[in-house]
């Protein structure tokens, strides 16, 4: 019987012994700065964006490389998310706090202005040190994350007690050609369409008889009259067997009685064949689910799909297809299956997730999914009780950003270290966070060591302190063995 393709996944990204990128190579992990990014932003300033109430849209901008999320009022809007830093203040800690303009030029004192004792005109302006202030809105310039603090102008996040860090800065929502439940896009790129070959009768395993001598009913029999399920007398399931194995009853009370004649009548399951054909649905295709096997364990193991074809701008069923397993599908039409919210996992498209920008380590703008926030908050907070200030250094990457790591380290270049291939990172998926651990047997590292599986977090890859994953069933089974790795990952 042909089983469902089972994904084969690449080794870990790192090796053992690998040490943590230095500071210029963990710049590598930001998205290079999109050119034109600066310029979209002010484009976005200029169309008068600027306010920031507590009801957010994020908007993403699709511009190359790194997405810059800003937070803008949607009138009618239902408030379902929002920056942290909304509602909150902030104390300048910086002695030289400077106020930029919008296109982030210092600002100077100007004649007319109402200059402070020891300043002159020309001076840069400066938010005094322990002002608190309130910020409204914030934008990345490269990679220096400013905000805008209330009464006073753009000044750099760095300025700002504790650096801004693990603020969220803004939401960006998956976008979908249709949620409908039976409308599915092809993640796996082996989804190999199969067709209906009825049903076959393979011997069960470990390999079981019925008894020779045993008195038997038929109950079902086979298309082709080959196989019969039988049952007990007193209607008890036995199972099916070659239909050769019996002979006539002997038993005058139940005329329909048949003896089991054989000395190896062995049982056999039934089980339908979808058998593989030599024609595979191409990955990212939009398809329709017709129908779910009934006959499979579990049901639903395989589906019927129709393909879909744009008509007058509208997607549109187009032919039946035929069979492929289900687990080649993946929810919804979800188009740019390489884009900025892409999900793969296993060289497979996994789905579409919602992201979030968070402030992470040294001040640099990260994004983890929808779904693996919550999990890191509750993992920052414990740790936070603790004394311990964890802090993001790579998060969810997108399939441009792995490929560009993975080209990087095939052609040899200064800075890029060992990478998965696009597709294959655990990056990619909403399951993998790298943290600030700063090495082995660290405060930080022997806190996670300690408390990150009963969390769900757990060390999956050898030789890499900071990368921690989110997973929470393999997490509690270690976390009730006493541990916090998987099997073989050293140290
Ligand atoms: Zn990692």
């Amino acid at each position: 019987m042909t089983m469902v393709q089972r994904e084969t996944r690449l080794p870990g990204p790192a090796q053992a012994g690998q040490r943590r990128p230095s500071h210029s190579q963990l710049n590598l992990d930001e998205a290079p700065t999109a050119p034109g990014a600066g310029r979209i932003l002010g484009l976005q300033r200029l169309a008068g964006n600027r306010a920031v109430r507590p009801l957010l849209k994020a908007t993403v901008h699709p511009a190359p490389g790194p997405l810059i999320i800003r937070c803008q009022p949607a009138a009618g809007d239902t408030p379902a998310w929002q920056a942290s830093y909304i509602d909150k203040t902030f104390t300048i800690k910086d002695d030289d706090a400077r106020v930029r303009n919008d296109d982030l030029s210092v600002r100077q004192y100007q004649k007319d202005d109402d200059i402070p004792a020891g300043k002159k005109e020309g001076d840069s302006v400066v938010i005094p040190k322990d002002t608190a202030v309130r910020v409204t809105e914030t934008k990345l310039d490269g990679k220096t994350l400013y905000v805008r603090a209330a009464d006073y102008g753009w000044t750099a996040a760095a300025n700002l007690e504790g650096g801004f860090i693990n603020e969220t800065l803004g939401r960006s929502q998956a976008q979908f050609d249709s949620t409908d439940p039976r409308h599915k896009t092809v993640g796996d790129p082996k989804a190999n369409l199969r067709s209906y070959k009825g049903k076959t009768y393979p011997e069960t395993k470990p390999r079981q008889v019925i008894p020779k001598g045993t008195a038997v009913l038929v109950a079902d029999t086979s298309t082709d009259g080959k196989y019969v399920r039988v049952t007990a007398l007193d209607g008890k399931t036995l199972g099916w067997t070659a239909a050769s194995n019996l002979g006539p009853g002997s038993d005058a009370g139940q005329p329909e009685a048949k003896t089991v004649t054989d000395k190896s009548a062995r049982l056999r399951m039934e089980t339908a064949l979808y058998a593989v054909e030599n024609k595979k649905i191409p990955q990212g295709s939009y398809v329709i689910v017709k129908e779910e096997s009934q006959d499979t364990n579990p049901p639903g193991q395989y589906v019927k799909v129709a393909s879909v074809k744009k008509d007058a701008g509208k997607y549109v069923e187009d032919q039946l297809l035929g069979w492929t397993a289900a687990a080649n599908l993946v929810d919804n039409w979800t188009a740019d299956i390489k884009g900025a919210h892409a999900m793969w996992e296993g060289g497979k498209f996994s789905g579409q997730a919602d992201l979030i920008d968070i402030v992470g380590e040294e001040g640099r703008v990260f994004q983890v999914t929808a779904g693996q926030y919550d999990p890191f908050v509750r993992l920052r907070e414990a740790a936070a009780a603790d004394g311990h200030d964890l802090q993001i250094a790579s998060g969810f990457r997108t399939y441009a950003k792995q490929r560009e790591l993975y080209t990087g380290w095939q052609e040899g270049k200064p800075g890029y270290n060992k990478a998965a291939p696009a597709g294959y990172s655990d990056h990619q998926h909403g399951q993998a966070v790298d943290l600030n651990t700063g090495g082995f047997d660290t405060p930080v590292y022997n806190w996670l060591k300690e408390h990150a599986p009963a969390l769900g977090f757990i060390r999956t890859v050898s030789g890499e302190d900071w990368h921690w994953e989110y997973r929470p069933e393999k997490a509690a089974e270690l976390d009730a063995a006493g541990k916090f790795k998987l099997p073989g990952v050293s140290p």
